[in-house]
């Protein structure tokens, strides 16, 4: 038997672990977990690669629970260690395997999970004893046994074990003790474990037989190996996304549209997220994207990696760029979080724009949902107004949308005050400035409807954006002061036509009195006839006399 010292500088290394390593207890079990998925992972890259030659066979990886020992088993049949490789990466403490797997053998390997080197021993932070029993899948490998009761001590002895592979054993201690539940095991995989790309298999399926619970005999599988976002999009269809949705948020209405992000260069990431439709109140729908990492779900909290705006979409990201053992600050300032985050935002903005030019009935259809989250996006995230402002649309008074160019056209001849300002009306209150409203189309102005709950802002935002423009409430006193100039608008006459008329109704006129008529195509009003023959001023007058 051997016995070591733990390589560590600071002899009490176990208390700080416990303490401060996670401030999660709970992900002890994500760890161990992953773990194993990547353990079984390395065995089927080296398959692969030639340097497994054997039958790699079933891999599922069993969680175990001993609820009388209180004890919880994770196993799998992965690459195994030799006594050697447990001396590497479990006695050295913070030495990650992982990193120097990935290194060797970075174009192969599958999404390896562990980073940090400190995965392994964040299991006694619940633990009083921890084992490990191992066999390496090298040839005429011995299995060994490590056994740790928390102390920086250790034991390492030749072990019976007959299949490669390996089992951590936790001794979980009282203070743990909720997590050698049933209950809480299973909560704890479906949170974590739920879309890990091996099999993970917890006790017995069961079903309801005659009013009572019974094991079916089949395994019970926990997860989701090939998740929604990890599959090509070609291959997906609404329905896909739409069930995707439902599972991840259950009683939730359909989501108005989704986006499915698929990068690999220069940063890796994937997922699917979802325009949900919104209610009200826009707070308590925020941060309901699940952020993961090689499909081990890590924290439903993306503030900080995404814009703003952005945590009100909703569903999955994935990816292993973002460093997520270090403090929200610093994730901010991380050069590969913030590619990320724009590279989201301009996906957003593609995706928006893609429905408005190929469909933009449907797109006006739900323009009601999308607009408080365009116009979040616009407020907030100047590379996003830039993008949006082709798509984001004005609604009138008569229900009718219009993109921002397509209104100024509208309202450019009509709707100008005496200093040539271009005016936006608007209302407020459909209802309660329903008199205005009125009045003000009676003389042939548009009114926008701006009530959204960010409209205010909104259009001061659209006032500092556009130039010589401002909004004006419908029961402001600017609509009297309004001018007009709908005339010219109206009639549209080249010079060489409104010659040729004048040419024609000018003969008309009787011969004597020619010179003192004049033909004027300016309407004093929209009642008025478009064209006059008017005689001068000064002949009406003499006459007069
Ligand atoms: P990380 O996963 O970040 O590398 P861990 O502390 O979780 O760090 O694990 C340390 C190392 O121990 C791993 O890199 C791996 O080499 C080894 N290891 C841990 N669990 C297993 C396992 N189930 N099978 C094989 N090797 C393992
Ligand atoms: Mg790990």
């Amino acid at each position: 038997m051997q016995k070591g010292h733990i390589g560590v500088t600071t002899e009490n290394i176990f208390p700080i672990i416990k303490k401060y390593l996670y401030s999660d207890h709970e992900i002890f079990l994500r760890e161990l977990v992953s773990n194993a998925v990547d353990a079984t992972q390395k065995l089927k890259t080296l398959s692969s690669v030639g340097e497994f030659k054997g039958e790699i066979g079933e891999t599922p990886v069993r969680v175990i629970l001993d609820e009388k020992k209180k004890t919880i088993t994770i196993s799998d049949r992965g690459v195994g260690m030799t006594a050697e490789e447990i001396d590497k990466y479990i006695n050295q403490v913070a030495f990650s395997g992982a990193n120097e797997f990935l290194e060797k053998y970075k174009k192969d390997a599958n999404a390896i999970i562990g980073h940090f080197g400190l995965g392994f021993y964040s299991s006694f932070m619940v633990s009083k004893k921890v084992e490990i029993i191992t066999k390496s899948f090298k040839e005429d490998s011995q299995a060994v046994k490590w056994s740790c009761d928390g102390s920086p001590e250790y034991t390492l002895e030749d072990a019976k074990k007959e299949d490669r592979g390996t089992d951590i054993v936790l001794y979980i201690d009282d203070e743990n003790k909720q997590y050698a539940t049933k209950a809480e095991i299973d909560n704890l995989l479906k949170k974590y474990c739920r879309f890990l790309p091996v099999e993970v298999v917890f006790g017995k399926e069961t079903e309801w037989k005659d009013g009572k619970e019974v094991e079916t005999g089949n395994d019970n599988v926990v997860n989701e190996t090939k998740p929604l976002w990890t599959r090509t999009p070609s291959e997906l269809k609404d329905e896909d996304y739409n069930k995707f949705y439902r599972d991840l948020y259950p009683m939730s209405e359909d989501p108005l549209f989704n986006i499915h992000l698929n990068v690999d260069y220069p940063f890796n990431l994937t997922g699917v997220l979802y325009f949900p439709k919104l209610k009200n109140n826009v707070e308590v729908q925020k941060n309901k994207i699940q952020l993961y990492c090689n499909q081990v779900y890590v924290t439903d909290s993306v503030e900080g990696i995404v814009p703003e705006f952005l945590t009100l979409l909703h569903g999955v990201l994935d990816s292993p760029d973002i460093p997520l053992n270090v403090s929200r600050s610093y994730l901010q300032s991380d050069g590969n979080v913030k590619k990320i985050s724009s590279h989201i935002t301009k996906k957003v903005a593609d995706r928006l724009e893609e429905i408005y030019k190929k469909d933009r009935e449907n797109f006006e259809a739900k323009w009601d949902d999308l607009k408080i989250f365009v116009e979040y996006g616009m407020l907030t995230e100047e590379k996003f107004f830039d993008r949006a402002k082709k798509f984001s649309l004005l609604k009138n008074t008569e229900g009718k949308c219009f993109t921002f160019d397509e209104y100024k056209d509208i309202i450019k001849g009509s709707q100008t005050d005496k200093n040539k300002q271009l005016i936006y009306l608007y209302t407020t209150d459909i209802q309660g400035q329903h008199s205005f409203i009125e009045a003000a189309k009676n003389k042939g102005y548009d009114v926008l409807v701006m009530d959204g709950q960010l409209d205010s802002h909104f259009i001061n935002h659209l006032e500092s954006k556009f130039e010589n423009s401002s909004f004006v409430r419908v029961d402001g006193d600017v609509v009297d002061k309004l001018i007009q100039k709908e005339d010219e608008a109206k009639l549209d006459l080249t010079e060489p036509q409104k010659a040729d008329l004048t040419t024609i109704f000018s003969s008309q006129v009787p011969n004597v009195d020619k010179a003192n008529f004049i033909v004027t195509f300016e309407a004093l009003s929209e009642n008025d006839a478009p064209v006059m023959i008017t005689q001068q001023e000064f002949m009406r007058r003499m006459k007069e006399m």
